[in-house]
């Protein structure tokens, strides 16, 4: 089993024919639960063409305030009240999207029949949650934007259960005890040490999903990582013709960052609609190649990604 990763939305500030605005969902292993990055408008309607339901959604984390990231929370809001769902959600997000919620709920009279908890995050802010972590880090925007690091815990190593058999140790609770590394006594007398049995522990995977950012490099404090999602808006040319700038990453900027922080596995999202026409999206790929050399790819909607 692993995490399961759906893009929702890929889009850069409208939709387009192909792809949504910013969503981003992530199912833990072994749960029916699951989290979702961002909710730009639509997120919804995305989510009724994959195995995940409203119901089950446990947690949203909104990294800005711009509208391609979180006009879908209201629809989606209103939607999972209508399927009668009970269990708390969680929002997380920069200040002011507890005034955002209260207005819209208040001036629709959008009664809810779970729990809505609202949490406002800063700079440095710590999520403990069962196996993960997740680190808040201040990105850099036209305004206040947060990216997220999810550090999952390490796992126990590989129980030798082969290993355990030919030595004559009968199944049942002495495997548990050996699993965690104690030491037992067989009837026979022998005494046998749970490390011999049991491997290394797997070091937790490390995961970095950006909001809307000008410089990539903030995330080094927390680097390496086994996978960096981060937008790409432009590819550097069409960046630097641009006859105003806004602030965002282009795919040359995001490659040379992620190459340096020794990220693994790297995902452009947040792609200006521009490059969904004539071909144009290998632009994007061929430039972010050049200046990194693991596994990249440009995001597209419903695309999956297990790690
Ligand atoms: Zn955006
Ligand atoms: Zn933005």
């Amino acid at each position: 089993m692993a995490h399961r990763l759906i893009f929702l939305g890929t889009s850069a500030g409208v939709p387009t024919r192909s792809r949504n605005v910013s969503a981003l969902a992530l199912q833990l292993e072994n749960t029916k639960e699951w989290m979702l990055f961002d909710c730009g408008e639509g997120t919804q309607h995305q989510i009724m063409k994959t195995s995940l339901s409203v119901y089950n959604l446990s947690r949203i984390f909104i990294t800005h305030l711009h509208g391609d990231h979180v006009y879908g929370l209201f629809g989606l809001l209103a939607s999972r009240g209508m399927t009668r769902a009970e269990s708390p959600l969680e929002i997380y997000g920069p200040a002011g999207i507890r005034q955002m919620l209260e207005t819209v709920m208040r001036l629709s009279q959008l009664n809810l029949p779970f729990d809505l908890k609202v949490f406002e995050i800063s700079e440095g802010t710590v999520l403990r949650y069962e196996g993960f972590r997740i680190d808040t880090v201040a990105l850099s925007h036209s305004i206040v934007s947060y990216g997220f690091v999810l550090s999952f815990d390490e796992k126990p190593g590989h129980f030798d259960i082969k290993k355990a058999k030919k030595l004559g140790i009968p199944e049942g609770p002495l495997y548990a005890r050996l699993k965690k590394g104690e030491r037992i006594t067989l009837p026979d007398g022998r005494s046998i040490e749970g490390n011999s049995l049991v491997g290394p522990s797997i070091p937790g995977k490390k995961i970095a999903i950006g909001g809307d950012n000008d410089d990539p490099m903030l995330f080094a404090p927390y680097a390496p990582f086994d996978l960096m999602i981060h937008e790409a808006t432009y590819t550097q040319k069409d960046f630097e013709n641009l006859p105003r700038k806004f602030r965002h990453t282009t795919a040359k900027q995001l490659a040379q960052a992620a190459q340096k922080m020794g990220t693994k596995h790297l995902i452009l999202t947040h792609i200006s609609p521009r490059y969904d026409k004539n071909g144009r999206i290998s632009e994007l790929l061929e430039e972010a190649k050049k200046y990194f050399t693991d596994e990249v790819e440009i995001a597209y909607d419903f695309m999956e990604i297990r790690i």
